[in-house]
């Protein structure tokens, strides 16, 4: 079945040096990572042919521009990466897709770029690495920015990123550091902020896009909506319910997580509409999430939607 994958990642030779995480502790592994990044011309296309993965919408790997202490560089930086995808984008526009690159350190600057990026250089939406510099998107200083996402009609991909601190129930245990759990944890605090710090009530067309089967957030729902309302001490409006935010603004990716059981629990809370097939190339491999994505036990109907239908709808393809 033909595939449309929305996490997939490069990076720029600028970008490179030094925004780009480093999730394995295998310089082999991170080797062949840095080659697959850079490539867009033969290893990415290989595996995609091989795969039946039709396009692949690219974005800048974690951290970017969100790993930049500095305003202006973050902007420049952004400005560059976005030119150079669309470069990219443009010598096979059938096989490529763009998220934007945004500095969210100056929320106006990403509002005005995201909107270049959008309707002059063709992207789909945006893709941005978690927190920058310690602020999360429910911050009254990004109002500016989700009008203009909500105008603009395009997903904005949360994606994980390092935290900006080390929080004490990660002390001494590096192991949970990065994708094996501190980035789910912030990542699905980052999507639930949004949720309860009022963001997609105020702003009730925006999508949100979560990969890693939503962060937990499938898992969640009952739970949030349960505690909600025994926190306030009562019954909330059905629209108001967290459970609601959640199914109606965030659709999520399969990035990273080929298991049945996760894929079933999903649809299960969240719907057949709001599934999307992706890789998180080049961490994971296109073949392995093909063959998951082909072989598992859910309808033909919901299959051609997770793996095309809901990506074409979402980002207007
Ligand atoms: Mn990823």
């Amino acid at each position: 079945m033909r595939k449309i994958a929305l996490e997939e990642h490069f990076t720029t030779p600028e970008l490179a040096k030094n925004y780009v995480a480093r999730p394995t502790q295998s310089d082999a592994l991170f080797a062949d990572v840095e080659r697959r990044l850079a490539d867009f011309d033969e290893l990415r296309l290989e595996k995609m042919d091989k795969t039946g993965i039709e396009m692949m919408v690219l974005s800048v790997t974690t951290p970017g521009v969100q790993g930049v202490s500095d305003s202006r560089e973050a902007i420049r930086l952004a400005h560059s990466a976005n030119d150079f995808l669309a470069r990219e984008v443009q010598k096979r526009p059938d096989r490529y897709a763009g998220f934007a690159h945004l500095a969210m350190q100056d929320a106006d600057a990403a509002a005005v770029e995201l909107e270049r990026a959008v309707r002059e250089l063709g992207f789909r939406g945006a893709l941005i690495n978690g927190q920058t510099n310690g602020h999360y998107l429910d911050e009254d200083r990004y109002v500016p920015f989700w009008e203009r996402v909500q105008e603009l009609d395009v997903p904005v991909y949360l994606h994980p990123g390092n935290m900006a601190d080390h929080p004490a129930m990660f002390a001494h245990r590096p192991e949970l550091d990065g994708p094996i759990f501190a980035w789910t944890a912030d990542t699905a605090a980052h999507a639930l902020r949004l949720v309860f710090g009022g963001t997609l009530t105020r702003f009730p067309q925006v999508k949100i896009i979560l990969g890693h089967m939503g962060e937990t957030l499938p898992f969640l729902l009952w739970r949030l909506d349960s505690r909600r309302e025994f926190d306030l001490g009562e019954e909330l409006a059905p629209e108001a319910l967290p459970s609601a935010i959640i199914k109606r603004n965030i659709a999520i990716t399969t990035s990273g997580v080929c298991d049945a059981g996760a894929l079933l629990a999903a649809i299960q809370a969240l719907g057949d509409d709001n599934i999307m097939f992706s890789v998180d190339y080049p961490y994971e491999d296109p073949q392995v999430a093909a063959d998951f994505i082909e072989s598992a036990p859910i309808g033909e109907v919901a299959r051609t939607k997770v793996c095309y239908g809901n990506a074409e709808r979402l980002l207007h393809l």
